[in-house]
């Protein structure tokens, strides 16, 4: 039996189709449910089943490669050349977490992880729409989001980088619901024009990032915090995850 990946998070940074090994904190094990710093350097949620260590030489199928090689090299975690350094959008903390810092990564996880799905496989007859996050109020009543929905708010990675604020403050929208409606249009432009990254250069990363992760979202349920009747970049995701 290969070994099953970490649970899912929209805010983990470790490869999501393996299982990543951690280093226990002064022989402590890591906590479950948090992000924790996996041995090959990045971030991901700790099973509530720990990983029995086997032996390096003769990996379980499914373990993280590059785990499996900071272990065998006995270094406490390898060092591996991050993506490029720049402020946390939260925050403003330098990060190099793909625009939003270990800290704010394990708060917003922290918030995800009560709404999660109960499972992340997509029920056989799901049809693929948009749906509501809880707000806080259903949270407390225990209210999480059906099974295999995945979370596209502006917390994620799917994150517009084109905003409201922005398309007003230039001028380019004359109220909010225009700029609603306007910057979710750009965001559309942004993922399917031939001559997006040579338009907008400096966010060429997150935009494959986002096209990579976009048949990761075929067939779900995709949740945001936006009015269901507002216009929505995840209307767009939709429509882009299921051609
Ligand atoms: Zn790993
Ligand atoms: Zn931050
Ligand atoms: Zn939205």
């Amino acid at each position: 039996m290969p070994l099953t990946p970490n649970p899912y998070s929209p805010y983990a940074t470790a490869a999501a189709d393996a299982r990543h090994v951690f280093f226990g904190f002064l022989g402590a094990d890591p906590l479950p449910n948090v992000l924790g710093v996996t041995a090959c350097d990045a971030l991901a949620v700790v099973p509530a089943e720990p990983l029995t260590l086997t032996d390096p030489a003769n990996p379980s199928v499914g373990l993280c490669p590059e785990c499996v090689a900071a272990m065998s090299g006995r270094t406490l975690r390898v060092r591996r050349p991050r993506g490029e350094v720049t402020d946390c959008r939260f925050c403003e903390a330098a990060t190099s977490h793909g625009g939003v810092c270990a800290l704010c990564r394990q708060e917003l996880h922290d918030e995800w992880w009560p709404i999660r799905p109960a499972s992340d496989t997509v029920p056989e007859g799901t049809v693929p729409t948009r749906i509501a996050r809880p707000r806080p109020g259903e949270i407390e009543a225990g209210q999480r989001l059906p099974d295999g929905a995945r979370l596209v708010d502006d917390t994620t990675v799917f994150a517009n980088p084109f905003t409201v604020e922005w398309s007003i403050d230039t001028g380019l929208a004359a109220d909010e619901d225009d700029a609603r409606t306007y910057v979710v249009n750009v965001f559309e432009e942004w993922l399917t024009a031939p001559y997006a990254d040579t338009e907008w250069p400096r966010l060429a990363e997150q935009r494959a990032k986002v096209l990579a992760l976009l048949p990761s979202l075929k067939g779900r349920p995709l949740a945001c915090s936006c009015d269901l009747g507002k216009p929505c970049c995840g209307d767009v995701l939709l429509r882009l995850a299921n051609p």
